[in-house]
């Protein structure tokens, strides 16, 4: 006999999350998601899509037709970019920083296309000269980047490689998941052809939407692949004459069939996270984006000083920080893992481990989106001095608060 328990009513605890993300939601976003559901041809739903179309092109600085959300959290923005744009044999360069130019790479290669990378140590960003050398040897169709790679917690400069890829047409893609939000990214400006970014980082949502815009150009690529499916095909659907992108679910062409005039039914779009994202842009918007990218910079000024003042070392190269997350190496006398339970369990806090050849060596401490504020700063300093001090840590005590509170003086 099997038996069925109901377990506990859902009652998660009040964290404060202040690792790489996800992290906490703004309050009006919660209530954005909570609102009723309506049916996916309501007008009033494609309204709501017509405006996420517009906030979007407002959060990330374009004039793109082609902006609109991929359903499913910010990697699925990323594969459905690719799998869209390279068809098998294609040539791509990537410059890796970290993990997540790792996954551009793992995404290409299954989608068969011919990967190539600049490999750069963890830490530092890829300089625009090796770009342009790579492109002029290798000739890609794509260059796909990332721009804050929370993993290292680095910043890519974009303007300049956007400059190179223009000059040699090539296509531009880059994923700002981290960044967006954070740190400036002017798509237009910058010559990006596409770009993707998730909501749990300074958009301050929940993850589980991944908001995407594309050029002209590369929507002409994508749409060359264009292959209505049957069912809904219609007689003027005529098939793309490049090959029929792998994906059905990541298939942009027929995502942006979905979200444009024609209304071609695909997926159907996840309505409360659709929500969450129009809510996400439009806080972004009120405040303002210079205001929104000021915030970050002075919280994670402060943060990265106050983890300094308190005789701590931070990793990578300073100069090109993404404003949102720090990393810190552990100091030798103390068990990362031991120390981070601690601030969970008795403070409450979260901040993050890392990944791959900083796995053990640094913390990586965020402060994005409602968490970009001098509250969650001082809070999580003060607990952190406090869990070092316990375990006997060789630190400053009583600088880290006190040089962060001088950030927020005026
Ligand atoms: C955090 C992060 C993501 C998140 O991807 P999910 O699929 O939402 O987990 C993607 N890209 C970068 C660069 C990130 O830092």
């Amino acid at each position: 006999m099997t038996t069925n328990t109901l377990f506990e009513t859902l009652n998660p605890p009040v964290r404060l999350l202040m690792g790489p993300g996800p992290i906490n939601a703004y309050p009006r976003v919660h209530q954005a998601i909570s609102s009723a559901l309506i049916g996916q041809y309501d007008p009033v739903m494609t309204g709501y899509m017509n405006q996420v179309q517009s906030l979007y092109r407002g959060v990330l600085e374009t004039n793109n037709k082609q902006t609109m959300l991929v359903d499913g959290t910010a990697r699925a923005g990323i594969e459905a970019v690719l799998v869209s744009i390279l068809q098998p044999g294609d040539k791509v360069l990537i410059p890796v920083i970290g993990r997540f130019g790792h996954l551009l790479c793992e995404i290409a290669q299954r989608v068969g296309a011919v990967v190539k990378t600049i490999d750069i140590e963890w830490g530092e960003v890829c300089p625009p000269e090796l770009v342009e050398k790579a492109i002029k040897e290798f000739q890609p169709k794509l260059l796909a980047t990332v721009q804050g790679d929370t993993s290292t917690t680095m910043n890519q400069p974009l303007a300049e490689i956007g400059e190179i890829c223009q000059r040699h047409g090539v296509l531009f893609y880059c994923d700002a998941t981290a960044s967006i939000a954070g740190n400036e990214l002017k798509m237009d400006e910058w010559h990006l052809d596409a770009v993707s970014v998730g909501l749990q980082k300074c958009l301050g949502g929940p993850s589980g939407s991944a908001p995407i815009s594309l050029s002209d150009q590369c929507a002409e690529v994508i749409n060359r692949r264009k292959h209505v499916e049957a069912g809904i095909k219609a007689e003027h659907h005529t098939a793309g004459a490049d090959i029929r992108i792998q994906s059905n679910y990541f298939d942009l062409a027929m995502v942006m069939d979905y979200w444009g005039p024609e209304r071609l039914n695909h997926h159907t779009e996840a309505t409360s996270m659709l929500y969450a994202a129009r809510e996400c842009a439009r806080i972004y918007l009120e405040e303002g984006s210079e205001n929104v990218i000021a915030r970050h910079k002075q919280a994670g000024d402060a943060m990265a000083m106050g983890l300094k003042a308190m005789g701590l070392k931070l990793f990578g190269n300073q100069q090109y920080k993404m404003n949102n997350v720090v990393g810190v190496y552990i100091p030798d006398e103390v068990d990362g893992d031991k120390v981070r339970e601690e601030l969970l369990l008795c403070f409450g806090i979260e901040i993050g481990t890392s990944f791959g050849p900083l796995h053990g060596k640094i913390w990586r401490i965020g402060t994005m989106g409602f968490n970009a504020r001098q509250e969650c700063v001082l809070t999580t300093l003060a607990a952190l001095e406090s869990v070092l001090l316990k375990y006997k840590a060789h630190i400053q005590p009583g600088q880290a608060v006190t040089t962060a509170m001088q950030y927020y003086t005026v």
